[in-house]
């Protein structure tokens, strides 16, 4: 079944955003191999598509043993599956361009991940701050890629941007599924 995980910084509004796009879903949380799960967990949604919920990353008070952990955990998912048609990496719209979502964005080029950007909380900013915090990450990440990523500018408190995800969500499942036929 065709997978979309979701990452950013701890603090970014994954859970909140997570929660926005599976609130009123058929959801069912999945266990993966034991042992293994405490990290990473996937959650079938509509018995069609997996959410996969990757550890936040940029917490500034972990050990180097535990972020390297965490490192290897998201790289040996990431790297290693086929059926990811997009991580979602969300960024959150009150802040400039943080160096770490850039260098975490470009190692996803590196590593031909595909991507899309799911701005957070603009909700919390006037419109214009929102749209001007945009322009600046995504003239950022085309001085890296040479275009536009594909984004969404969403929040959890007003639900914008849900059903333009969501929809997002649905037409990719639907090609996944029509590209196996
Ligand atoms: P996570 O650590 O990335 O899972 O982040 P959470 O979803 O727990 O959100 C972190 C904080 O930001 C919480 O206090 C949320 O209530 C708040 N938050 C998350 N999304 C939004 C949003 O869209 N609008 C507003 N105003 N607050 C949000």
């Amino acid at each position: 079944k065709p997978e979309f995980a979701f990452i950013g910084r701890s603090n970014v509004g994954k859970s909140s955003l997570v929660n926005m796009l599976t609130g009123n879903k058929n959801l069912a949380k999945t266990s993966g191999k034991p042992g293994k799960t405490q990290l990473i967990n996937h959650f079938m949604i509509d018995d069609n598509w997996f959410m996969v919920d990757l550890p936040g990353y940029g917490f500034a008070k972990v050990s180097k043993s535990i972020k390297n952990t965490w490192e290897k955990m998201i790289s040996d998912y990431l790297t290693n599956r086929d059926n990811l048609v997009a991580l979602c990496v969300l960024i959150d719209s009150r802040l400039d361009p943080q160096k770490i979502d850039l260098e975490f964005i470009t190692w996803c080029g590196q590593h031909e991940i595909p991507f899309i950007l799911v701005f957070t909380k603009s909700d919390k900013q006037g419109k214009s701050k929102t749209f001007a915090n945009v322009a600046k990450f995504l003239e950022a990440a085309r001085e890296i890629f040479g275009e536009d990523p594909q984004y969404f500018i969403t929040s959890a408190q007003t639900t914008d941007g849900k059903e333009e995800l969501i929809n997002f969500i649905e037409a990719e499942v639907q090609e996944y599924y029509d590209s196996l036929k």
